[in-house]
């Protein structure tokens, strides 16, 4: 066998996609990369291929990146993958590089705030086989049906390099939770999707089946993905906490967090990008339906989370914000520029956050909404995308160019899933994701 390395991206449809080379080819095409082709952009969830203004026309690279570097070793079979950048044969990031568009937002945090971002990506799936792990919500007896599984997939997470921080079965029906510790920068969302990757390899590996769909049955929970975010300087040092700041929130995370909730609405097509992540985007299924602060609150689209240190500096490091308006459905890098850019956005408008709810926000009428300033956010993929394509700002962070063609990505998507219903949708993703 001639061992093959995979150089991957992880594309508007938040699938990882590329090609292998001969490993002894390694240092070639960490210059060279492999040839890629600008309307692979526009393949979907589902194979189709959207209405692409590439055609059949132009030439592109995907150069791997050594410190997003995976080996896996299952025994009697291993991967290997690198995730990369897609450049033009000049050499210039491309425009619709999902990696590039993050390195491009993190830059810009650094300067308005002179601040790097940690993210920790916080992962729910589900698994697809016969057995019913029912009645085992956070059980143990769930767990332990599954701890081959937990413990293979937490050894590949740590072989990547990456921190293993806790895996449990979640709620719902077959359901999990992985988390693993924060990354700094770019980082942080290549290791949302080597999880993914893992996970499914993992699965696969032990003769299962893992899904990452946004949810299986409207009549439970979804899978959510929560990302965990906090702030450090050039040296390491915290920004994200002042002991006398709203809720422990430094003016930066104040600012950051009301730049969040004021564009949620118009970011949300990045972030639960699928025709059935509105279905989990209802109140009462501990995700997110209004653009509301929570302090400790599950149910807020972006929660401050507790911290269980008690020493100030602990504190200071543990501090952070969570992001529950997302799921695995998205593209990490794309979903983490979209927030990203939005809080850069709200420290440059000079937004403070606003007051943490701690009421069922579901209770009040759409004018006490309105007047307390909150909005419930978009109910379907269309009226997201809608908010998406008419909101200038975001076009300045991301160019009309890549929201017309992010759009016409998703209308593909749209267009595939029109007829179904919403058991067959249900299932359609769950065989894609
Ligand atoms: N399953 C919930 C979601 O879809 C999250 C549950 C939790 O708080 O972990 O986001
Ligand atoms: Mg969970």
């Amino acid at each position: 066998m001639l061992p093959l390395i995979f150089a991957a991206t992880c594309d508007l449809s938040g699938k990882v996609r590329g090609k292998a080379f001969p490993a002894d080819q390694l240092e070639k095409r960490l210059q060279r990369g492999v040839g890629w082709t600008p309307t692979n952009v526009q393949i979907n969830c589902f194979d189709g291929i959207a209405e692409s203004p590439f055609g059949a026309l132009g030439d592109l690279l995907l150069i791997p990146d050594p410190a997003a570097e995976v080996k896996a070793d299952f025994g009697e079979r291993s991967e290997h993958f690198m995730i990369g950048d897609i450049v033009t044969l000049e050499g210039d990031p491309w425009a619709f590089c999902t990696r590039s568009i993050l390195k491009a937002a993190l830059a810009r945090l650094e300067r308005v705030a002179g601040a790097q971002l940690l993210a920790a990506f916080e992962h729910e799936f589900q698994l697809r086989d016969e057995t019913r792990l029912v009645g085992e919500g956070y059980g143990r007896a769930g767990f332990e049906a599954e701890r081959a599984l937990c413990e293979t997939l937490m050894a590949q997470i740590a072989a990547a390099g990456l921190t293993p921080d806790s895996i449990m079965k979640e709620y719902g029906v077959n359901q999990f939770e992985v988390v693993i510790g924060p990354e700094l920068g770019v980082r942080a969302a290549d290791a949302a999707v080597i999880v993914r990757e893992l996970t499914r390899s993992t699965a696969s590996h032990l003769g299962k089946a893992a899904t990452y769909t946004p949810i299986r049955d409207p009549a439970s929970v979804g899978n959510g993905v929560h990302i965990h975010m906090s702030f450090v300087d050039g040296e390491g040092a915290p920004l994200t906490y002042d002991p006398d700041g709203p809720q422990g929130m430094s003016a930066l995370t104040s600012a950051f967090a009301g730049g969040v909730l004021k564009y949620l609405d118009s970011i949300l097509a990045l972030t639960a990008p699928s025709v059935i992540s509105y279905l989990r985007l209802t109140p009462h299924r501990w995700s997110a339906a209004y653009n509301n602060l929570g302090f400790r609150d599950r149910e807020a689209s972006v929660r401050i989370c507790p911290v269980t240190a008690k020493d100030p500096a602990s504190i200071a490091r543990q501090f952070n914000l969570e992001y529950r308006a997302g799921d695995a459905a998205a593209c990490p890098h794309l979903a983490l520029a979209a927030i990203v850019h939005a809080g850069c956005q709200g420290i440059e408008e000079g937004l403070e956050a606003s007051e943490p709810t701690e009421e069922d926000l579901s209770l009040l009428s759409a004018a006490d909404l309105d007047a307390r300033g909150f909005v419930r956010l978009p109910e379907t993929l269309d009226a997201a995308l809608e908010k998406l394509s008419g909101n200038e700002v975001v076009a300045g962070w991301l160019t009309e160019e890549f929201i017309s063609v992010y759009c016409a990505h998703k209308q593909s998507e749209l267009d595939h899933v029109k007829d179904m219903d919403t058991a067959a949708r249900c299932a359609a993703y769950e065989q894609t994701y």
